[in-house]
């Protein structure tokens, strides 16, 4: 079974699947040998779902996308299937699994320019095809990276989930979007102490309300739904400030875990297209979980000192 379901109190959604109850049944070691122990590494490609695409050539691939072999979403008549009281959905989706370098210990850490370039590239190819699927409402591009990301394998590797519904945060967003508040607050970036870089087209900064400790927010000057309308040169841009977002997190943080999201419009909604990275150094506590607020240890404008003068 796999469900979305909206608490009726709360209003948030859920979803319900039993698929993935392997993870904390059987002990998956986030650390294991690469070669033989490792399902992602060259030599080893039978052992995971049919392959989607790939990058590179035939007999050495550079990216390769599969479905995940346990999805948080599968493919099935997208429907409501909420009775009287409850709303809930048929868990309607895609989750696939873009393992981003056939070298088992590389860290996204190091990536270099091309190699997001590639990256960028092939999160893009996918969402877009994702969005072409019926019932398809919203494309999630994630990286967990680290144990603390809840990532459960070390080799780096990349998600896209597609959903049937817009996440709500994500309507709150386009909503913002619709307002152009999105413009006007990369205006007011471009002036405050929390810019850490920029380029001709991008702006790095830690956001004014980030909720964790050196988060920080990546948003293309132009209004743009999604990487989709993008030049190469300008995904050459993003790449650079993803390249030196990294380089300013391992020179201030050493190796740390992270979560990454592209946020890219919703299917037929007004949006700025944007990344967000949180790294993970905290552990969330009751007031976050039972409140939804949560509390950052390191302000904005001291993360963004700290990440900007690592740069220099
Ligand atoms: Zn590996
Ligand atoms: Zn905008
Ligand atoms: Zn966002």
């Amino acid at each position: 079974m796999i469900e979305i379901r909206e608490d009726i109190i709360s209003k948030r959604i859920v979803v319900i699947n039993e698929n993935r109850r392997y993870r904390y049944k059987k002990k998956v070691r986030y650390e294991v040998e690469p070669g033989d122990g490792c399902v992602f590494c060259p030599g080893n490609e039978n052992e995971t779902p049919a392959e989607i695409t790939r990058t590179g050539s035939k007999n050495e691939w550079s990216i390769r996308v599969f479905n995940n072999k346990f999805p948080i979403f599968v493919p099935q008549k997208p429907t409501s299937i909420g009775k009287g009281l409850y709303n809930a959905w048929k868990g309607h989706g895609v989750n696939e699994i873009i393992v981003l370098t056939p070298k088992h210990n590389e860290s996204p850490l190091n990536f270099g320019l091309k190699k997001w370039f590639e990256i960028l590239k092939i999160y893009n190819e996918r969402t877009e095809e994702n969005y072409k699927m019926k019932g398809i409402n919203y494309v999630l591009v994630l990286e967990n990276h680290g144990v603390n990301s809840g990532a459960t394998l070390q080799h780096a590797h990349a998600q896209l989930v597609s959903f049937p519904l817009i996440p709500e945060v994500i309507k709150k967003e386009s909503g913002s979007c619709k307002k152009k508040l999105c413009c006007k607050m990369i205006e007011k970036e471009l002036k405050s102490n929390r810019l850490i870089f920029k380029n001709k087209d991008f702006i790095v900064f830690s956001n004014y309300a980030g909720r964790f400790p050196f988060e920080i927010h990546i948003y293309p000057f132009r209004h743009v739904k999604s990487l989709a309308v993008l030049t190469d040169d300008c995904i050459h841009s993003l790449a650079e400030a993803l390249m030196i977002a990294m380089k300013a997190y391992k020179s201030v943080l050493k190796e740390i875990d992270y979560n990454m999201v592209l946020h890219t419009a919703p299917k037929g909604k007004d949006y700025h297209f944007h990344i967000e990275i949180y790294p993970q150094i905290n552990r969330f506590g009751s007031v976050e979980y039972g409140t939804d607020v949560n509390i950052n240890t390191v302000s904005p404008e001291t993360s963004a000192k700290m990440l900007r003068d690592a740069l220099r």
